[in-house]
């Protein structure tokens, strides 16, 4: 009988996973292999391509694919109302899609990511701009495009949050971009962030900390966006801070998909508790269930890169067990993602469980480099080359 592997979501870490196990198990008669990518809506987003869109430096248009074309001859995409999954039964080895239709497997992969969830913060609808979407990326274009000078807020409303550096590659983005329209004297800057220090990962905080002095871009630590007033434009936190301001660009609060949830899988915000190293899921080791990228409760970034690495991992310990061999691979927290820091330069961060990052100088190569894998994602990482 073939051996049906359902993997949930076509993002990062499900397309990945996807094509590299149809490449592992390709041409494998003895342990043949249905593939099944189940995405909601059959699109793949290049999500960080939305940094640069509300400079008009990136054209939104170009950062979506049709799954389809993504993935390897021989893998069943379904998606729509026959891909977007409602439950997962794991008890009973099935999920059901939309569609009413129920769907058997043997190995699970739950690769769904996070979603927006400004619904936790009064009046960040309303009042609060963001780039972590194709739409409110265009939105914040139109209003940079019109702005002339005022206060500006940037960071982060809560944590867990995707890509960690986005808002501070944002916020020194900004402050280049108004310094070269000339409005940066006339634009006060403050940076807000939920915990003690600009960045959570200390040697990187240490590192952004001076240059975000440099560029007069006031910090405000231990602010946990409480509430946004719209009509006065003023944003508080959690500790008792007001800030008013013009323009508002915060990190939305993030959450797991409604599917965990609803599937009894995540924990009280919809993450997936998941083993760090073997990236099942806790409580179904035995039932062959895996978590990557976003969705999980990992402590790393949620992040495509740590999406990528999982992904192999997942990918190589599925092909492992169905062909009975040995098992080795074991995920050890690695990251690797750039930092803008305006001016076209970048740093680089590089870590894992046991290493934290050591950024380097920000210099033009490091842009350059992340300028490339932002044109080359797709050729790259969904086929599974790197
Ligand atoms: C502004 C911004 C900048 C970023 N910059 C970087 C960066 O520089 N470097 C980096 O590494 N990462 C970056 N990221 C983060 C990165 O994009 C995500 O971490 C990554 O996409 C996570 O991959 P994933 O596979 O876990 O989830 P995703 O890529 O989000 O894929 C999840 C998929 O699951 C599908 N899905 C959800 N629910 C269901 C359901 N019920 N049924 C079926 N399908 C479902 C969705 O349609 C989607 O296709 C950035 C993100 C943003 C927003």
């Amino acid at each position: 009988m073939r051996v049906q592997v359902a993997i949930v979501g076509g993002g990062v870490g499900g397309t990945l996973i996807a094509n590299r196990l149809r490449h592992l198990l390709h041409g494998d008669a003895r342990h043949e292999t249905n593939i099944t990518v189940y995405d909601a809506h059959g699109i793949h987003t290049y999500q960080p391509g939305w940094l640069y869109v509300p400079f008009a430096r990136q054209d939104p248009e170009k950062l979506l694919r049709p799954e389809a074309r993504l993935l390897q001859q021989g893998i069943t995409l379904l998606s729509g109302h026959a891909g977007n999954v409602q439950r997962i039964l794991p008890a009973e080895k099935r999920l059901l899609t939309a569609d009413g239709e129920l769907h058997g497997f043997d190995y699970l992969v739950l690769a769904t990511g996070s979603r927006n969830a400004p619904e936790d913060v009064p009046g960040f609808a309303e009042g609060a701009d963001h780039f972590y979407s194709e739409e409110a990326s265009r939105r914040l274009q139109e209003k940079l495009a019109h702005f002339a000078g005022g206060r500006i807020i940037t960071g982060v409303a809560s944590v867990p949050y995707r890509c960690p550096p986005a808002p501070l590659e944002f916020t020194f983005m900004l402050e280049a971009d108004l310094r070269e329209r000339g409005l940066r004297e006339q634009t006060e800057l403050h940076y807000v962030f939920p915990i003690n220090r600009p960045f959570p990962i200390q040697p990187v905080s240490d590192f952004v900390a001076p240059l975000l002095e440099e560029r007069g871009i006031t910090v405000h630590t231990f602010f946990n966006v409480e509430a946004i007033d719209p009509a006065r434009r003023i944003v508080s936190s959690m500790e008792g801070e007001e800030l008013p301001y013009d323009l508002l660009v915060l990190a939305p609060p993030h959450k797991g998909q409604d599917v965990i949830a609803a599937s009894g899988l995540g924990d009280r915000d919809g993450w997936i508790p998941t083993d760090r190293a073997t990236l099942r899921v806790k409580g179904y080791e035995e039932a062959n269930i895996f978590a990557v990228g976003d969705a999980t409760d990992l402590p790393v970034s949620k992040s495509g890169s740590a999406a990528h690495y999982q992904g192999h991992v997942v990918a190589e310990t599925i092909a492992a067990d169905v062909q009975h061999r040995p098992l080795q691979h074991q995920y050890h927290g690695r990251v690797a993602c750039f930092l803008e820091t305006g001016h076209g330069q970048a740093t680089f961060l590089w870590f894992d469980y046991e290493h934290p990052p050591k950024p380097p100088k920000p210099r033009r190569l490091w842009h350059l480099e992340k300028a490339a894998l932002n044109t080359f994602y797709w050729q790259l990482i969904p086929p599974a080359r790197i």
